[in-house]
């Protein structure tokens, strides 16, 4: 934490800020260790303060050791506790702090300059540390299992819905706290939505099925996608199935300290593009992952930062044919120093359920 709170100051003296205030969760947790769901973190070059109100005071008290704690209330809000700083200009997280809030603090601190952090926090998080990275793989771990459960448990009639429920299930038994995201249940014509989160259809034999999942474990994220066939597959399910899988592991292979996220991004686009199914592939090839399911770095287009030892990302090509149906296939990646490491074990072999 206290190496956290380093890098936070290095922000101070970098942007020529004299604080900052912290307030997205995931931020806060990551600089704090907090994991309650109230509570402000405020540095400066000589202190860190964690504002909280009498409900958290306790947590705090054990979980923000390298902070001193002032309590918020009623008769003690936050902009007035921090008049008594003498802040010429502070820091906040634009793309977190509402209008509303943003209001008030600016009625309130009338004498302060508000600066944008625009995503300095969210950049420190993007490489991960060895702790991090083992709960990581952990909810990784955790999805992989539920796969290879969910795939005996799926049977032609059931509904996604219902798919998606045992998928929570099996997965908080095994000690998540929860889902990265809604789970991603689309069959049949249905997964040609990249996002078609689980529905009242029934998955019907010859369906297309694409599974998009993951949990959170200790506060970190999976995330996974399996496409397969219920039942007997078509010549063409096959070979969109074979095309995806082709672009998937060239990008993989790929991926090592150096690359640019759009470089990925065009070297699995390419192999899509040259079989003519560029048109069906209309999102990015991955992101990054953390504390929260979708953060930094960019691998997409816009992703012209170097991938570095410790980051996490996904890579995750798709095809999706309206009336037909669509393919994708994901995993999480860690970055190494040599190259990268899979954290997503599950197979990637085209699946035909009986
Ligand atoms: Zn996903
Ligand atoms: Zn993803």
């Amino acid at each position: 934490m206290e190496a956290r709170i380093r890098q936070i100051r290095a922000i101070l003296q970098d942007k020529d800020i004299d604080g900052i205030l912290i307030t997205k969760p995931e931020n806060r947790r990551y600089v704090s260790g907090f994991t309650g769901s109230t509570g402000s973190v405020f540095i400066t070059q000589q202190e860190a303060i964690f504002f909280t109100d009498f409900r958290y005071l306790g947590q705090a008290a054990q979980q923000c050791k390298e902070y001193k704690l002032v309590e918020i209330s009623r008769t003690n809000p936050l902009t007035d506790a921090l008049r008594e700083y003498n802040i010429r200009r502070l820091g906040i997280e634009d793309d977190f702090v509402t209008f509303g809030q943003y209001m008030d603090y600016t009625d309130k601190l009338e004498k302060v300059e508000f600066v944008p952090l625009k995503g300095a926090l969210t950049k420190l998080r993007s490489v991960k540390s060895p702790e991090e990275i083992a709960l990581i793989q952990k909810a990784a771990a955790i999805a992989d299992e539920a796969f290879s459960y969910i795939i005996t448990y799926i049977k032609p009639g059931m509904t996604e819905l219902e798919v998606a429920l045992e998928l929570e299930f099996f997965m908080r038994r095994k000690g998540a706290s929860g889902l990265s995201f809604d789970s991603i249940v689309a069959s049949g014509e249905r997964s040609a939505l990249p996002h078609g989160v689980a529905s009242n259809k029934k998955i019907e034999n010859g369906d297309l099925v694409t599974l998009d999942f993951g949990c959170i474990y200790e506060g970190y994220c999976s995330d996974m996608t399996r496409s397969f066939i219920m039942g007997q597959g078509t010549e063409k399910q096959k070979e969109i199935y074979t095309i995806v899988l082709e672009a998937q592991e060239t990008a993989l292979r790929a991926v090592a300290p150096g690359i640019k996220g759009s470089k990925l991004d065009e070297i699995a686009r390419n192999i899509i593009k040259a079989k003519g199914y560029g048109e069906y592939f209309g999102h990015g090839l991955g992101h990054g992952v953390g504390l929260e399911v979708h953060e930094l770095p960019h691998v997409n287009s816009l992703g012209d930062v170097e991938m570095e030892p410790g980051m996490i990302i996904t890579i995750e090509p798709g095809i999706y044919i309206p009336q037909l149906g669509g393919v994708r296939i994901e995993d999480l990646v860690e970055v190494t120093d040599r190259g990268y490491r899979v954290l997503s074990n599950s197979t990637k072999e085209l699946l035909e359920l009986k």
